[in-house]
Protein backbone atom coordinates (compact mmCIF):
# COMPACT_ATOMS: atom_id res chain seq x y z
CA UNK A 1 0.00 0.00 0.00
CA UNK A 2 1.35 3.56 -0.67
CA UNK A 3 2.56 5.59 2.25
CA UNK A 4 0.07 7.97 3.43
CA UNK A 5 2.65 10.27 3.71
CA UNK A 6 5.15 12.99 1.26
CA UNK A 7 8.32 10.95 1.22
CA UNK A 8 11.46 13.19 0.03
CA UNK A 9 14.70 11.03 -0.62
CA UNK A 10 18.02 13.19 -1.11
CA UNK A 11 20.20 12.07 -4.21
CA UNK A 12 22.74 14.88 -3.26
CA UNK A 13 23.73 17.19 -1.32
CA UNK A 14 27.22 19.21 -1.77
CA UNK A 15 28.19 22.03 -3.21
CA UNK A 16 29.79 23.40 -5.29
CA UNK A 17 31.33 19.73 -5.83
CA UNK A 18 31.03 16.54 -4.62
CA UNK A 19 33.33 14.41 -2.49
CA UNK A 20 34.35 10.96 -3.61
CA UNK A 21 30.92 8.75 -4.48
CA UNK A 22 28.82 12.12 -3.95
CA UNK A 23 26.26 14.13 -5.59
CA UNK A 24 25.26 17.42 -5.97
CA UNK A 25 21.84 18.98 -4.90
CA UNK A 26 19.14 16.68 -6.25
CA UNK A 27 15.76 15.64 -4.32
CA UNK A 28 13.12 13.47 -4.40
CA UNK A 29 9.63 14.55 -3.72
CA UNK A 30 7.00 11.73 -3.85
CA UNK A 31 3.32 11.43 -2.96
CA UNK A 32 0.00 9.05 -3.89
CA UNK A 33 2.40 7.68 -6.70
CA UNK A 34 3.88 11.04 -8.08
CA UNK A 35 7.20 12.19 -8.42
CA UNK A 36 8.36 15.79 -8.14
CA UNK A 37 12.49 16.14 -8.05
CA UNK A 38 14.20 19.06 -6.75
CA UNK A 39 17.12 20.44 -8.91
CA UNK A 40 19.21 17.73 -10.64
CA UNK A 41 22.86 18.66 -9.82
CA UNK A 42 25.64 16.59 -10.88
CA UNK A 43 25.28 12.79 -9.77
CA UNK A 44 22.00 12.65 -9.23
CA UNK A 45 20.57 10.50 -11.97
CA UNK A 46 23.34 7.87 -10.76
CA UNK A 47 21.54 7.77 -7.24
CA UNK A 48 17.86 8.61 -8.53
CA UNK A 49 17.94 5.16 -9.86
CA UNK A 50 18.23 3.66 -6.32
CA UNK A 51 14.13 4.78 -5.81
CA UNK A 52 12.38 5.22 -9.00
CA UNK A 53 12.15 4.04 -12.32
CA UNK A 54 12.46 7.13 -14.98
CA UNK A 55 9.46 6.82 -16.20
CA UNK A 56 7.88 7.27 -12.67
CA UNK A 57 9.46 10.89 -12.80
CA UNK A 58 6.76 13.66 -13.47
CA UNK A 59 7.72 16.85 -12.92
CA UNK A 60 11.92 18.46 -12.13
CA UNK A 61 11.75 22.00 -10.61
CA UNK A 62 15.11 23.79 -10.69
CA UNK A 63 15.61 26.42 -8.01
CA UNK A 64 18.03 28.28 -10.23
CA UNK A 65 20.69 27.24 -13.16
CA UNK A 66 23.85 27.30 -11.51
CA UNK A 67 25.76 24.15 -12.95
CA UNK A 68 25.71 22.04 -9.43
CA UNK A 69 22.00 22.32 -9.63
CA UNK A 70 20.89 21.67 -13.01
CA UNK A 71 23.97 19.37 -14.97
CA UNK A 72 22.87 16.29 -14.67
CA UNK A 73 19.24 17.63 -16.40
CA UNK A 74 21.49 17.08 -19.28
CA UNK A 75 22.23 13.63 -18.62
CA UNK A 76 18.50 12.82 -17.72
CA UNK A 77 17.54 13.60 -20.83
CA UNK A 78 19.72 10.63 -22.28
CA UNK A 79 18.08 8.20 -19.90
CA UNK A 80 14.48 9.34 -20.57
CA UNK A 81 14.95 9.40 -24.46
CA UNK A 82 17.53 6.22 -25.06
CA UNK A 83 16.50 4.10 -22.32
CA UNK A 84 15.75 0.55 -23.03
CA UNK A 85 11.70 1.11 -22.57
CA UNK A 86 8.83 -0.57 -23.42
CA UNK A 87 6.93 2.04 -23.37
CA UNK A 88 8.67 5.22 -23.85
CA UNK A 89 8.27 7.61 -20.37
CA UNK A 90 5.82 10.70 -20.98
CA UNK A 91 7.33 14.28 -21.54
CA UNK A 92 8.95 15.70 -18.45
CA UNK A 93 8.06 18.90 -17.78
CA UNK A 94 11.15 21.81 -15.80
CA UNK A 95 10.36 24.59 -14.04
CA UNK A 96 12.78 27.14 -13.94
CA UNK A 97 13.54 30.72 -13.79
CA UNK A 98 14.14 32.67 -17.09
CA UNK A 99 16.95 33.84 -16.47
CA UNK A 100 20.79 33.88 -17.38
CA UNK A 101 18.38 33.06 -20.84
CA UNK A 102 21.16 31.08 -22.39
CA UNK A 103 20.76 28.22 -19.74
CA UNK A 104 17.44 28.49 -19.53
CA UNK A 105 17.15 27.65 -23.36
CA UNK A 106 19.13 24.64 -23.04
CA UNK A 107 16.62 23.12 -20.68
CA UNK A 108 14.00 22.12 -23.22
CA UNK A 109 15.11 18.50 -24.81
CA UNK A 110 13.24 16.92 -27.98
CA UNK A 111 9.86 15.29 -26.79
CA UNK A 112 11.37 14.23 -23.27
CA UNK A 113 12.21 17.53 -21.06
CA UNK A 114 9.62 20.72 -21.54
CA UNK A 115 10.91 23.85 -20.45
CA UNK A 116 8.27 26.36 -18.85
CA UNK A 117 9.50 29.25 -16.94
CA UNK A 118 8.34 30.63 -13.51
CA UNK A 119 8.48 33.13 -11.45
CA UNK A 120 7.87 34.16 -7.96
CA UNK A 121 4.28 34.63 -8.19
CA UNK A 122 3.27 31.40 -9.58
CA UNK A 123 1.26 28.53 -7.58
CA UNK A 124 1.92 25.57 -9.18
CA UNK A 125 -0.72 22.48 -9.37
CA UNK A 126 1.15 19.16 -9.89
CA UNK A 127 -1.07 16.57 -8.79
CA UNK A 128 -0.90 16.14 -5.00
CA UNK A 129 1.72 19.11 -4.46
CA UNK A 130 0.68 22.77 -4.82
CA UNK A 131 3.97 24.70 -5.28
CA UNK A 132 4.70 27.92 -4.30
CA UNK A 133 7.75 30.14 -4.38
CA UNK A 134 9.95 33.19 -2.42
CA UNK A 135 12.63 35.02 -4.02
CA UNK A 136 15.83 34.08 -2.53
CA UNK A 137 18.91 36.61 -2.58
CA UNK A 138 21.82 34.83 -4.07
CA UNK A 139 23.63 37.96 -6.55
CA UNK A 140 22.62 38.05 -9.88
CA UNK A 141 21.18 34.79 -10.50
CA UNK A 142 17.65 34.41 -9.63
CA UNK A 143 17.31 31.47 -6.97
CA UNK A 144 13.36 30.69 -6.44
CA UNK A 145 12.50 28.71 -2.53
CA UNK A 146 10.00 26.43 -2.75
CA UNK A 147 7.58 25.32 -0.92
CA UNK A 148 6.02 21.89 -1.38
CA UNK A 149 2.18 21.24 0.35
CA UNK A 150 0.08 18.00 0.23
CA UNK A 151 -2.83 16.71 2.05
CA UNK A 152 -0.41 15.47 4.80
CA UNK A 153 2.19 18.24 5.69
CA UNK A 154 4.78 20.84 4.23
CA UNK A 155 8.29 20.83 2.97
CA UNK A 156 9.92 23.96 2.24
CA UNK A 157 13.79 23.71 0.31
CA UNK A 158 15.71 26.95 0.36
CA UNK A 159 17.18 26.96 -2.84
CA UNK A 160 20.65 29.12 -2.74
CA UNK A 161 20.24 32.03 -0.76
CA UNK A 162 21.59 34.29 1.80
CA UNK A 163 19.33 34.76 4.69
CA UNK A 164 16.41 36.72 3.81
CA UNK A 165 12.75 37.83 4.58
CA UNK A 166 10.89 36.02 1.43
CA UNK A 167 12.12 32.73 2.27
CA UNK A 168 11.41 32.58 6.09
CA UNK A 169 7.90 33.87 5.16
CA UNK A 170 7.53 30.71 2.78
CA UNK A 171 9.39 28.59 5.46
CA UNK A 172 6.14 29.45 8.27
CA UNK A 173 5.55 26.47 10.19
CA UNK A 174 7.00 23.41 7.35
CA UNK A 175 7.11 20.23 9.21
CA UNK A 176 10.62 19.70 7.18
CA UNK A 177 13.18 22.53 6.11
CA UNK A 178 15.85 21.55 3.63
CA UNK A 179 17.95 24.45 3.59
CA UNK A 180 21.17 25.44 2.75
CA UNK A 181 23.90 25.75 5.41
CA UNK A 182 26.98 26.66 3.18
CA UNK A 183 29.18 28.40 4.90
CA UNK A 184 30.69 27.83 8.77
CA UNK A 185 31.70 31.44 9.61
CA UNK A 186 30.05 34.57 7.56
CA UNK A 187 32.40 35.37 4.72
CA UNK A 188 33.45 38.94 3.50
CA UNK A 189 31.33 39.30 1.08
CA UNK A 190 29.75 42.60 0.51
CA UNK A 191 26.81 40.51 -1.22
CA UNK A 192 25.57 38.02 0.97
CA UNK A 193 24.75 34.92 -1.46
CA UNK A 194 24.17 32.01 1.08
CA UNK A 195 23.47 31.45 4.90
CA UNK A 196 26.08 30.01 7.32
CA UNK A 197 24.43 26.80 9.05
CA UNK A 198 23.57 29.94 12.33
CA UNK A 199 21.55 31.30 9.58
CA UNK A 200 19.52 27.85 8.63
CA UNK A 201 18.64 27.71 12.39
CA UNK A 202 18.02 31.20 12.42
CA UNK A 203 15.29 30.96 9.91
CA UNK A 204 14.12 27.31 11.20
CA UNK A 205 13.25 29.41 14.10
CA UNK A 206 11.76 32.32 13.12
CA UNK A 207 9.84 30.12 10.76
CA UNK A 208 8.63 27.75 13.57
CA UNK A 209 9.33 24.76 11.49
CA UNK A 210 9.09 21.26 13.05
CA UNK A 211 12.16 19.94 11.90
CA UNK A 212 15.52 21.55 9.59
CA UNK A 213 17.74 19.24 7.39
CA UNK A 214 20.98 21.19 6.57
CA UNK A 215 21.86 20.69 2.81
CA UNK A 216 24.09 22.08 0.54
CA UNK A 217 27.72 21.32 2.29
CA UNK A 218 30.81 21.98 1.13
CA UNK A 219 32.94 18.48 0.84
CA UNK A 220 35.17 20.17 3.12
CA UNK A 221 33.19 21.47 6.18
CA UNK A 222 32.77 19.47 9.39
CA UNK A 223 29.20 18.14 9.80
CA UNK A 224 29.04 17.76 12.76
CA UNK A 225 30.35 21.44 13.77
CA UNK A 226 27.63 22.44 11.35
CA UNK A 227 24.86 20.84 13.04
CA UNK A 228 26.35 22.29 16.25
CA UNK A 229 26.39 25.58 14.85
CA UNK A 230 22.29 25.30 13.36
CA UNK A 231 21.33 23.62 16.61
CA UNK A 232 22.63 26.72 18.28
CA UNK A 233 20.27 28.83 16.93
CA UNK A 234 17.22 27.19 17.21
CA UNK A 235 14.74 24.94 19.24
CA UNK A 236 13.68 22.70 16.09
CA UNK A 237 15.50 19.41 15.81
CA UNK A 238 18.49 19.24 13.46
CA UNK A 239 19.96 16.94 11.24
CA UNK A 240 22.23 17.13 8.46
CA UNK A 241 20.92 15.56 5.37
CA UNK A 242 22.21 11.85 3.91
CA UNK A 243 22.56 10.68 0.88
CA UNK A 244 20.19 7.78 -0.16
CA UNK A 245 18.03 8.67 3.13
CA UNK A 246 14.27 9.25 3.11
CA UNK A 247 12.44 11.44 5.04
CA UNK A 248 8.47 11.30 5.97
CA UNK A 249 6.72 14.07 5.46
ZN1 LIG B 1 23.82 28.73 -6.67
Amino acid sequence: MACAKMKMTVLGRYSPYPPPGGACSGYLVQHRGCTLMLDCGNGCVAAMQDHIDFSELNWVILSHLHPDHISDLFILRYALSLGPYETHPAEVAVFAPGQPAEEFSRLQYEQVLVAEEISVSDCLSLGPFAVTFAAGQHGKTPSLAVRVETDRGTLVYTGDTALCQPVERLARDADLLLSEATHLTAPHEQQRRHMTAAEAGMLAERAQVSRLLLTHIWPHHNEEQLVRAAQGSTEAPVRMAREGQQYLI
